[in-house]
């Protein structure tokens, strides 16, 4: 389930500053809900609409198309296909939105993309009915204040900067009409959720908002995840025999490639003695090229199976049908840790072993990145070794490169105190592959 955190609260109050700065930190996705509003407004005014009248309004949504898109994680709002998001940041607008805002119509119109948005991304939403109509549900809803004086000299500083004439006293006219308006329109009126957390930004500097809602953030998300319910282990049975023809087709091809390999690469293999003989185990690797899935098997007597793109899987049929029998089978991303899992158990269970390589993409350089979580939480639930390895060659595979392919100790979870699946657990073995990758990697590349 994705992370979504509502930022309400009134005009100026510094949500978008404050978001922006969120988003960053926590690597999640700013929506400015604001932004949607505004083009409505933009594009009603640019047609001669009355804004104040909810019926010309809503007549006019008809030809109206609203989107938002994302470039470098920032926002940009396109109104039936043209980027506005510059156009959209005038006094005129913002009174336009306010107004258009109020209209029942408009807020249905824009809900879905708000919640299509926030059901597919961790993302930090502003805006004022967030946390009471958009998502109720969201994991941490923060409600985020400042007198009207001090939300007037914000904005009246900015506007400035951006070289608009308003006055101060407009600005604070503007601010008192506006949050008037929010809060006494009778659909989805400004109002703090009853779960919100209420901060006050009157005397405090941008820095310190950002740390208030860091951690109440942090505090919320951990609260969750610890809340978070075990996943049951399903031990793998080790020692069951896979199919005869599986098998047979399995040792010509390994045969062969042992021979393809031998003659078109210089491979040299270490510590192949800590290969089970048996299935059932799982291989973690750092990636370094397509080759790795060949490469890191071929001392494995019993197949593996290994996780591959979805798009492998949409292509020509005899390839499908090819590294479908070899062991390859897919994985949607984004669908969560319940299916990898389930199909990786499966696999395990058919006395095949399962290689992963747990960085999820290859690596250019040969430095090891940051080991994910999936592999680690897969062998604790299948409870089963997990044998570290690592593919060492320089710059890129050529015709004659010498590769070296070094296998260490088995991890049994149990045995270093992987018992479940609670994240302390996970980030036991976690770590665990990750200094062996890395202790591997760092001990052969020298013999290059
Ligand atoms: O946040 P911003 O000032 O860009 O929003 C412009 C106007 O859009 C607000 O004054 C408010 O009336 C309206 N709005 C809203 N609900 C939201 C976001 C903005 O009614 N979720």
């Amino acid at each position: 389930m994705s992370i979504n955190i509502a930022l309400d609260g009134p005009s100026g109050a510094g949500k978008s500053t404050i978001a922006k700065a969120i988003a960053a930190k926590f690597g999640y996705i700013y929506v400015d809900t604001g932004a949607l509003y505004r083009t409505v407004a933009l594009y009603m005014l640019r047609n001669g609409v009355d804004v104040s009248d909810a019926e010309q309004v809503s007549a006019k949504l008809d030809g109206l198309s609203v989107k938002l898109a994302y470039s470098d994680g920032t926002q940009r709002v396109l109104l039936n296909g043209e980027d506005v998001s510059d156009l959209i940041r005038t006094p005129e607008i913002s009174m336009g939105a306010s107004a258009v805002s109020a209209v029942p119509e408009v807020r249905k119109f824009l809900f879905d993309t708000q919640k299509t948005i926030a059901a597919e991304n961790n993302i930090i939403m502003d805006g004022r009915d967030i946390g009471t109509v958009v998502l109720p549900d969201a994991q941490v809803k923060i409600f985020l204040t400042a007198s009207a004086e001090e939300r007037a000299r914000r904005r009246f500083a900015e506007l400035s900067e951006k070289g608009d004439p308003s006055t101060y006293e407009e600005v604070l006219a503007d601010i008192i009409q506006r949050d008037h308006n929010d809060s006494h329109r009778e659909t989805a009126p400004l109002k703090k959720a009853d779960d919100a957390v209420e901060v006050d930004s009157t005397e405090l500097s941008l820095e310190q908002v950002v740390e208030k809602i860091s951690d109440i953030i942090t505090e919320k998300t951990a609260v969750k995840k610890s809340q978070r319910e075990l996943i049951p282990l399903r031990p793998v049975e080790k020692g069951k025999p896979i199919k005869f023809k599986v098998k047979v087709f399995y040792r010509l091809v390994r045969w062969f490639l042992t021979g393809v390999y031998k003659v078109w690469y210089n491979t040299k293999f270490v510590g192949k003695e800590n290969c089970p003989k048996d299935g059932g185990n799982i291989f973690v690797s750092n990636h370094r090229s397509y080759a790795d899935p060949v490469l890191v098997s071929l001392p494995v007597v019993v197949p593996c199976s290994f996780m591959a793109k979805e798009e492998l899987f949409q292509g020509n049929v005899l390839f499908k049908w090819l590294i479908s029998y070899l062991g390859a089978f897919p994985v949607q991303r984004g669908k969560g840790d319940s299916s990898a899992i389930d199909r990786s158990i499966e696999e395990l269970n058919k006395g095949r072993n399962l290689l992963i390589f747990p960085e999820g993409t290859r690596s250019k350089d040969g430095t090891v990145g940051k080991i994910r979580s999936g592999a680690a939480l897969i062998g604790i639930v299948a409870q089963t070794p997990v044998i570290p390895c690592a593919i060492c060659f320089k710059n890129k595979l050529r015709f004659r490169r010498k590769i070296i392919v070094a296998y260490g100790k088995p991890i049994i979870p149990a045995d270093i105190g992987a018992i479940d699946t609670s994240p302390k657990s996970i980030k036991i073995l976690r770590t665990k592959i990750s200094e062996e990758i890395n202790r591997l990697v760092d001990e052969n590349v020298n013999k290059l």
